[in-house]
């Protein structure tokens, strides 16, 4: 099974949830696999500690211009969409920052001025921690777009057919598009929210990408319960949305957060709830998402 653990905001504790519900898994026959797709902030190898085994840079395919044979037509330009080429004058630019590699400016150029020439925009690693195989990816800094190297992480480390192994993807916080393809392909979302105003209010918004446009299962994980108020609660109760798990307000899980310490290391009779809440999101998956 592959689940995707999001939120709508940063800082309710979705690396936390995340990372814990690996390590919870661990002892089972099948090793789980855990990626962490936050590749802007990629932070969970602090909890993991991974000996990494392997390395790739990941790239995409940008335009490079022969001037000997371009005749300046302006063409490459016109059809781009997202304005990452320009032609004035007796120049042509390209902006690989804009470029989303769809080939058209190479393929609409009488000329055949244009090649594709990569350009390296972060990197991907993988290896071991204990027994959760881990992967992470890291966007170059001033680099503007995540989603190519997740795409790529998920397509190098995940097997064509997971079959019973768990399969977690710590996704950013937010609900844009580097969150939407971390969740897309996944079985079930898991949202780790706060309650809170705040955290409503992002839990909605998350809720509306993961449910109503990508049509997945959904359950939530209210975290530092104690604190604010009832709204999730209601809101997860009026939309029919299983809160599987409650984690109270505890001193002891932010120590051990600060420290790089996993949850369920400080804490190890925290295990057990977190084999039950992957063993509720199996449920939820079989019971069918709103799709079903
Ligand atoms: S379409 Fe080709 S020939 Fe025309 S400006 Fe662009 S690169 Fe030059
Ligand atoms: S590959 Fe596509 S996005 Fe990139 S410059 Fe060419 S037309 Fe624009």
């Amino acid at each position: 099974m592959i689940v995707t653990v999001a939120s709508g905001k940063g800082g309710t504790g979705k690396t936390t949830v995340a990372v814990s519900l690996a390590l919870s898994l661990a002892d089972d026959v099948h090793a789980p696999l855990f990626l962490d797709c936050d590749v802007e902030e990629p932070n969970a190898a602090l909890f993991f500690q991974p000996a990494f085994q392997e390395r790739r840079d990941v790239g995409q395919m940008v335009p490079q211009v022969d001037f000997d044979l371009c005749t300046y037509c302006g063409r490459c330009a016109e059809v781009c969409q997202f304005n990452a080429i320009a032609v004035v004058g007796k120049k042509v630019m390209v902006f690989p920052e804009l470029c989303h590699a769809c080939g058209s400016c190479t393929l609409n150029c009488p000329v055949s001025a244009i090649s594709e020439v990569p350009d390296i925009i972060g990197t991907m690693e993988r290896g071991r921690s204990g027994a959760v195989d881990f992967a992470h990816g890291t966007l170059n800094v001033g680099e503007p777009m995540a989603v190519p190297i997740i795409r790529e992480l998920k397509r190098w480390v995940i097997p064509a057919d997971p079959g019973d192994r768990p399969v977690i993807l710590d996704a950013s916080p937010g609900a844009a598009c580097p969150v939407v393809e971390t969740m897309r392909g996944a079985d079930a979302v898991l949202m780790v929210t706060e309650p809170t105003p705040f955290g409503l209010h992002d839990l909605r918004v998350a809720v509306t990408v993961a449910r109503d446009e990508l049509r997945l299962p959904v359950g939530v994980v209210v975290n530092r319960d104690g604190v604010g108020d009832s709204g999730v609660d209601d809101y997860c109760a009026a939309e029919g949305i299983p809160i599987l798990m409650k984690i109270p307000l505890d001193r002891r899980i932010a120590t051990a957060y600060s420290d790089g310490v996993p949850l369920v290391a400080a804490l190890p009779d925290y295990r057990d709830a977190f084999r039950d809440l992957y063993a509720a999101l199996q449920r939820l998956v079989r019971d069918g998402g709103p799709s079903q």
